[in-house]
C-alpha cells in the first residue's frame, strides 16, 4: 500500500473503476514486500474496454484540434504538479532511484505537451491534378482505437509516449501495463479524471498478457497495436496482429554499442558510458550493452571507468544517495550472473563488482568486465543489468563492423573529436538512433525507434503522429 490518491488497485474502463476477484500481487523489488494487487482481467473486460474506447472515439475524433491540445496540455500540467507523488509510486514498484523517477515523470509529461502542440499541425495536402476538371485532396484522420502494451522498465513514460500521440491524433486508447509495474499505469486513470478526459478516451486494463493481447488483435473495433517490450514477444504479437491487418508499431530490444575512439575526450567518454550503462541499473532498451574501446586507450579507459563505477552507490531507490537500485526480479539477476560466468569462463576478467550486492534481494554490484570478445554470450544478448563489457578494436572499420554485428538496431553511441570520422561512422552505423559524444539521447522532440530486430515506428517528434494517422485521398470531379 502506498499512501497516495494516485495509488489505485483497480482498472479504469470507460471512466469507471473496475475490480475483479482474481488478483495479481505486486512487490517492491528493493524489499520483496507486497505493495498491493491489481485485478487479473481477461477477454471480456478487454472487449468492454475496446467498446468503451470505440464509443468515445466517435466523439473524440470530432473535437477541434485545439480542444484535444488543451486536454494534452492539462495532462502535462497534472503530471508535473504531481511529479513527486507519481515518482514515489514508480520507485516503489520498479526500484529505480527517486531522482530517475522524477526525470521519468517529467519525460512522460513532455510528450503530452509536445503532442498537444503537434495536434494543431496535422495538415493534409492539395495535390496538383493531372485533370483540369478534377481536384485531389489528401486528409489525415485518426486510426481509431489503439491497443498499447508496455514494459516495466519505464512504466510512466512508455504509456505517455503512446497515449499522448494517440489523443493528439484523435484516437482513443486501451493500455495494458506490465504486471510487475501496474500502479504507475492505473495512476493515469486518476490523472484522466482530474484533467477531464472524456470517459473511454483512456482505458487502463491489467491482467495476464496473452488473452488481453489476443483480444486486442481479434476485436475489429481496435485498429492499431503499439507495443514496447522484448523482441521475442514483439515478433509473436506483430504476426498475430497482422493476421487481422492491424497497424502495428514495435519498440523492441537493443544491443547498444558505445564506441570509444582513441581521439576521444576520455573524461567525457567515461561519463557518457557510465550514464548510458548504469541508468536504471542497466535496464533500459537504449543502454550500453557493449563498450568497444580502441587499443591505444583501452587500458587507461578501463582503469578510469572501473574506478568511477566502483563509486556508484547501490541501495533502495527512495534513499537520497542511491545511484543504482535493485534489478526488477530474481530472473534478471540470474541473467546477469549467466553473462558474467560465460564471459569469465572464456577469458574475460572482472575489474569492478561481479557479485550480488550485500544488500540482498535483487541488488547487484555495478560490474565491469575487460578482455571481452565477440564469442561471449554478453556480445549477443541484451544483458539488461549493470554489467559493462569492454571489447578491444584497432581500426575504425573494425569498430563499425563489430558495432553492426548484431540483429538489433536501436541506439548506438560513439566518442570522437574527429569531425570526418563522426560523419563516416554515423552514416555507417545500422541503428535508428545515434549519439555522438553523449550518453543519453531521449527527448520528446526527436524520433525514438529502431531498425532491424529493434522494431519499427517512431515515438516522439513530428514523426510520432504518423503512427496514429490514416491518409485519405479524395478525388473531386465535375468541376
Ligand atoms: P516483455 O517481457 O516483452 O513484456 C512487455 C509487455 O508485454 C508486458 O506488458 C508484458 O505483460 C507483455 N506480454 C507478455 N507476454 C505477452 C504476450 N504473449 N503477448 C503480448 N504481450 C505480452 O518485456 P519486458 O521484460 O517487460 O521489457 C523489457 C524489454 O523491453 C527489453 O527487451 C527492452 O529492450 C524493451 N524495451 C524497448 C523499448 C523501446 O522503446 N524500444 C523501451 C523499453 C523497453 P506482463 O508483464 O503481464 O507479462
Amino acid at each position: 500500500m502506498i499512501e497516495s490518491r494516485f495509488f489505485r488497485e483497480d482498472c479504469y474502463i470507460g471512466g469507471d473503476w473496475i475490480d475483479g476477484p482474481e488478483r495479481i500481487v505486486v512487490t517492491n523489488p528493493a524489499s520483496g514486500k507486497v505493495i498491493g494487487s491489481v485485478p487479473n482481467l481477461g477477454r471480456k473486460e478487454t472487449d468492454d474496454a475496446i467498446n468503451a474506447a470505440h464509443d468515445a472515439f466517435l466523439a473524440w475524433r470530432e473535437k477541434p484540434a485545439i480542444e484535444r491540445a488543451n486536454v494534452c496540455q492539462r495532462f502535462y500540467q497534472a503530471l508535473m504538479d504531481n511529479q513527486q507523488e507519481l515518482a514515489r509510486i514508480l520507485t516503489v514498484e520498479m526500484g529505480k532511484p527517486f531522482k530517475e523517477s522524477m526525470g521519468e515523470v517529467a519525460y512522460a509529461a513532455s510528450f503530452f505537451r509536445w503532442f498537444g502542440e503537434e495536434a494543431r499541425r496535422i495538415y493534409g495536402d492539395v495535390i496538383p491534378s493531372p485533370w483540369s476538371d478534377k481536384r485531389i485532396i489528401v486528409t489525415k484522420e485518426p486510426i481509431g482505437v489503439v491497443g498499447a502494451i508496455t514494459p516495466w522498465n519505464f512504466p510512466t513514460a512508455m504509456i505517455a509516449r503512446k497515449a499522448a500521440a494517440a489523443l493528439a491524433a484523435g484516437c482513443t486508447i486501451v493500455a495494458k501495463p506490465a504486471s510487475q509495474t501496474p500502479f504507475s499505469a492505473t495512476a493515469y486513470g486518476v490523472l484522466a479524471d482530474d484533467v477531464g478526459v472524456p470517459p473511454g478516451v483512456i482505458n487502463i486494463i491489467t491482467g495476464t498478457a496473452a488473452p488481453i493481447a489476443d483480444t486486442m488483435c481479434e476485436n475489429p473495433k481496435l485498429r492499431k497495436i503499439t507495443f514496447t517490450g522484448s523482441t521475442k514477444i514483439g515478433k509473436a504479437l506483430a504476426s498475430k496482429a497482422m493476421q487481422h491487418m492491424k497497424r502495428v508499431s514495435m519498440e523492441l530490444g537493443g544491443n547498444a554499442p558505445v564506441i570509444i575512439f582513441d581521439d576521444a575526450d576520455l573524461d567525457r567518454a567515461v561519463e557518457g558510458a557510465l550514464i548510458s550503462k548504469y541508468r536504471n541499473s542497466g535496464q533500459t532498451c537504449v543502454c550500453a550493452n557493449r563498450i568497444l574501446v580502441q587499443a591505444g586507450v583501452y587500458d587507461s579507459f578501463a582503469d578510469t571507468f572501473a574506478a568511477a563505477v566502483a563509486k556508484l552507490k547501490v541501495g533502495d531507490g527512495l534513499m537520497e544517495e542511491t545511484d543504482q537500485g535493485p534489478l526488477i526480479d530474481e530472473l534478471a539477476v540470474r541473467k546477469v550472473e549467466r553473462h558474467i560466468e560465460d564471459a569469465v569462463s572464456k577469458g574475460a576478467s572482472i575489474i569492478a563488482g561481479g557479485n550480488r550486492h550485500a544488500k540482498g534481494f535483487t541488488f547487484y554490484e555495478p560490474t565491469v568486465l575487460r578482455d571481452v570478445t565477440p564469442d561471449m554470450l554478453i556480445a549477443r544478448d541484451e544483458t539488461f543489468g549493470p554489467v559493462a563489457p569492454l571489447f578491444k578494436f584497432h581500426t575504425e572499420e573494425e569498430a563499425v563492423q563489430m558495432a553492426n554485428d548484431t540483429e538489433y538496431g536501436l541506439a548506438s553511441y560513439f566518442f570522437t573529436k574527429d569531425l570526418g570520422r563522426a560523419f563516416r561512422v554515423m552514416e555507417q552505423l545500422e541503428y535508428g538512433m545515434i549519439a555522438i559524444n553523449e550518453g543519453i539521447l531521449s527527448t520528446e522532440v526527436a524520433p525514438f525507434g529502431g531498425v532491424k530486430d529493434s522494431g519499427h515506428g517512431r515515438e516522439g517528434s513530428k514523426y510520432g503522429l504518423d503512427d496514429y494517422i490514416n491518409t485519405k485521398y479524395a478525388l473531386i470531379g465535375g468541376i
